[in-house]
């Protein structure tokens, strides 16, 4: 018999109640059935964002909402800083060039947070800079950037605005859109909010709406205004992903239900049980200062093969992680705990990786990484 896990950093499980909320036979986007459903997801995304803004829903992976996050921000000779300490802050730099932005990067190493003193220093030297584009965990190296101090910062500055790529942060940490002042927020659906990808959510701050006001690069599908005013209507400007609708309402109840506070506090646990079990099978995480609740980068040890190690998780217990991308493939792997995990889901991951560990000739004590789990979680 086979029986296969997600434990990557999206797509992640999905909870059953959501799976049979689309299967059930399709409605029409302009009913009046759908317009309730779409009111329901407008005030459960207000709630989950913490802002009193509109969430815009495009029906696209997370990089639509980072795409427009440039083309409905931005203009013709702007110039951007970007954070990049990963595949995802390359992707924000990517984006900028595509669409002819300048941009100043900030380099940071993988498995490093920024400094947030570094982009005070490049706000205050190189005026007048539109945007700072930074992830909120930046998902190839599992870090945790420090949004809140950054936030801060922009904040001085009257001609620029923070957007965050909080894709793997929505959900999972506390982010609180209007009260740290952020100006853009990004989320997308296959990572904590415990459905199949195909959504993508923007929010923008009254500062960030006065800069799509004037923004003149080209865009159509991403055109944030078009679609805050379909929003108003409960309707989207295009044909949306009508089950994943069905299903984004059935899992922010979810997540009202539980409540925002206990979502974070879940997170911390299964995070902080899955990094005390990294310790003490004597492995070493990959962001040792600055990790993310979201997901737990562990390095490979010596004479580990770790392309080898991903593809005996798969193998032998039919579960998916993530093995490093880029600079760090082979170094690292991945393991997710955003969205639908509870306490024994991560027990069942450690002792996987303790029993391929074993196999593949790594010395440690079979069970440590697990009774180290267990007394986190039992704390
Ligand atoms: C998953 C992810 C994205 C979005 O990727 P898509 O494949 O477009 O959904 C963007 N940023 C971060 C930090 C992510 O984890």
């Amino acid at each position: 018999m086979e029986k296969k896990y997600l434990f990557s950093p999206g797509p992640t499980m999905l909870p059953a109640q959501v799976l049979l909320r689309m299967a059930e036979p399709i409605m029409h986007h302009r009913e009046p059935e759908f317009e309730k459903i779409f009111a329901e997801i407008r005030e459960g995304l207000r709630y989950l964002f913490q802002t009193k803004q509109e969430v815009l829903v495009f029906t696209s992976s997370g990089t639509g909402a980072m795409e427009g996050a440039v083309s409905n921000i931005l203009s013709k000779g702007d110039r951007a800083l970007v954070v990049r300490g990963g595949k995802f802050g390359e992707r924000w730099g990517e984006i900028c060039k595509a669409y002819g932005i300048d941009f100043i990067p900030i380099d940071v190493e993988w498995g490093r947070a920024v400094d947030p003193k570094k982009i005070e220093q490049i706000l205050e030297s190189n005026p007048p800079i539109r945007a700072v584009y930074t992830q909120a965990t930046e998902t190839s190296t599992g870090v945790r950037h420090p949004i809140k101090e950054i936030a801060e910062i922009v904040r001085r500055f009257e001609d620029t605005v923070i957007v965050v790529d909080a894709i793997t942060g929505i959900g999972v940490f506390d982010i609180p859109m209007d009260a740290w002042g952020i100006d853009v927020l990004i989320s997308g659906s296959q990572k904590a909010l415990m459905l199949p990808p195909g959504l993508a959510f923007a929010a923008l701050s009254d500062k960030a709406w006065k800069f799509v006001e004037r923004s003149d690069l080209p865009k159509y599908y991403f055109d944030f205004k078009k679609e805050l005013k379909s929003a108003k209507k409960n309707q989207s400007s295009y044909t949306p992903a009508i089950s994943l609708f069905v299903g984004l309402r059935e899992t922010l109840k979810m997540i009202r239900e539980e409540g925002l506070e206990a979502v974070f506090r879940r997170h911390e646990r299964l995070a902080s049980a899955t990094r005390a079990a990294v310790k003490a099978l004597g492995l070493e995480l990959f962001a040792p200062e600055t990790p993310s609740n979201a997901l737990t980068a562990i390095k490979i040890p010596e004479g580990i093969d770790g392309s080898k190690l991903q593809d005996l998780f798969f193998e032998r217990f039919g579960i998916t992680v993530a093995e490093g991308q880029d600079r760090a493939k082979g170094k690292i792997i991945r393991i997710a705990h955003l969205g639908y995990y509870e306490r024994l889901d991560m027990i069942m991951v450690i002792s996987a990786l303790e029993m391929l560990l074993k196999e593949m000739g790594y010395a440690f004590e079979l069970g440590s990484g697990v009774r180290a789990a267990e007394e986190v979680l039992m704390a």
